[in-house]
């Protein structure tokens, strides 16, 4: 239907069956994994004060600059839809003055919004699954972290991903490793791409996300972050990579890797997958330990990862496993002809259902070849037809799709039909 006068806005997608069974079996894989490991849930606003995000994910990133949904809402407030969840989690956190506690470990679901030029794999508004540990200095919790996202990956059937690991160090270092890279950048500026000559001036790390190839080739040549590591982030480093290959965790050293967002200190990853194409980040994070100060808590630091779920459907799609999460059919299929048996057939359904037996029915009153037909396609193993000769006779007919074999049942029998249903004897 093309000429409709409303339609989903550009960058933005209705979620149908039976995709929408596909995610809710992946969230359902994921709170239980997230709940082994010790993480409960948290849900907070899809909008948020404007200066949250551009506090912490950074004046100068793409996504601040421009990619947020903000507006003045009627009071003259500055909102914004959430580009992310992070700030959100540490705001929530230190509201609730949670930052009292050990340690908290928070998932999460949810959409979030960035005004990106619409493609395959990149939307405006998206869905990401994420953890955030907060209030944890330890490399151990970077490894529990990278080691949740690959068992999360493992569990939505997703191979050939490739995990690329980097450390940026903290605020010292990477300072350090900001002013090494722009005095070298500065010489050859004249090669950069406009936004990155004019990065280099503002925030000089962002020029190393750029996908330009002139600008690919000036990076490569760039030294490694490693090597500007103060003592204490060399340690953790090496430390996480120790217990990641404890773990049989594969990982690649990506020296490069700065991700675009501003909060990231010391450890930082990205999960990429081949089956994805140019967008082929399936999820990303590191370790954030100013943003909690930043945000007006104590000095404590804290780590996550997202994970693209539009992304993960597309690797599924790809590698032919989509169905593996679709939904499993009905049990029962119920077909009656004429109101009387429509009658008893909906009344009948409830008594299945309450049995815990799946069954729904074709309430448009078409023939029963076209109903058979129905039941054929939504690939139901049993149907029960009620016609007129049925309820006269107190009776009705279960057919086995599958060998259609098909025989009578009497109605007064419930105990019986149900046995049937389920494939036990009797
Ligand atoms: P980020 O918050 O930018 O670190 O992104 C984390 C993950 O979210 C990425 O690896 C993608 O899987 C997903 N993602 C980010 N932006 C988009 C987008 N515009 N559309 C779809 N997925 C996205």
């Amino acid at each position: 239907m093309k000429n409709l006068p409303y339609k989903a806005l550009k960058g933005t997608k209705d979620i149908l069956p039976p995709e929408s069974f596909v995610w809710q079996n992946l969230e359902e894989k994921a709170r239980r994994l997230f709940s082994h490991y010790g993480y409960q849930e948290i849900r907070t606003p899809i909008i948020e004060e404007l200066k949250l995000f551009v506090r912490s994910v950074g004046e100068t990133t793409d996504i601040v600059q421009k990619e947020m949904f903000s507006f003045k809402d009627r009071g003259g407030r500055e909102i914004c839809l959430r580009p992310e969840a992070t700030a959100s989690c540490v705001r929530a956190y230190l509201e609730s003055n949670l930052s009292s506690e050990p340690i908290v470990k928070f998932y999460y679901f949810g959409p979030m919004f960035r005004a990106e030029r619409p493609q395959k794999g990149r939307y405006r508004q998206f869905h990401q699954i994420g953890v955030e540990v907060l209030g944890a200095n330890s490399y151990l919790v970077d490894a529990e972290v990278i080691l949740l996202l690959v068992e999360l990956v493992k569990e939505f059937s997703l191979e050939h991903f490739l995990l690329k690991i980097n450390s940026l160090g903290c605020t010292e270092d990477k300072k350090k490793i900001s002013e090494e890279y722009r005095k070298i950048l500065l010489k050859r500026k004249e090669r950069l791409c406009p936004l990155c000559q004019e990065r280099c001036e503002r925030n000089v790390l962002r020029v190393l996300d750029c996908k330009e190839k002139r600008c690919q080739e000036i990076i490569g040549d760039l030294p490694s972050t490693l090597e500007m590591l103060c003592e204490n982030c060399r340690r953790h480093f090496q430390s996480l990579l120790d217990i990641l290959s404890s773990l049989n965790i594969k990982y690649t050293v990506e020296p490069r890797i700065v991700r675009g967002l501003d909060y990231y200190t010391r450890t930082v990853f990205e999960l990429t997958s081949e089956l994805l194409g140019s967008q082929d980040a399936l999820a990303a994070g590191g370790r954030y330990d100013n943003l909690i100060e930043d945000l007006g808590g104590p000095s404590l630091g804290a780590v996550g990862f997202a994970l693209g779920m539009e992304r993960v459907i597309i690797a599924l799609e790809k590698s032919g496993k989509l169905n593996e999460f679709v939904e499993k059919p009905l049990e029962v299929f119920l077909i009656t002809l004429g109101e009387e048996a429509d009658k008893e057939g909906f009344l009948l359904m409830e008594r299945l259902r309450k049995k815990d037996i799946s069954v729904d029915m074709d309430y448009s009153g078409k023939s029963l070849k076209a109903k058979m037909r129905r039941a054929d396609k939504l690939k139901i193993r049993f149907v029960i037809i009620i016609g007129e000769d049925e309820l006269k006779k107190g009776r009705y007919i279960l057919r086995d799709m599958q060998s259609g074999y098909q025989e009578m049942i009497n109605k007064e029998d419930l105990e019986k039909l149900c046995k049937k249903i389920r494939g036990e004897q009797g």
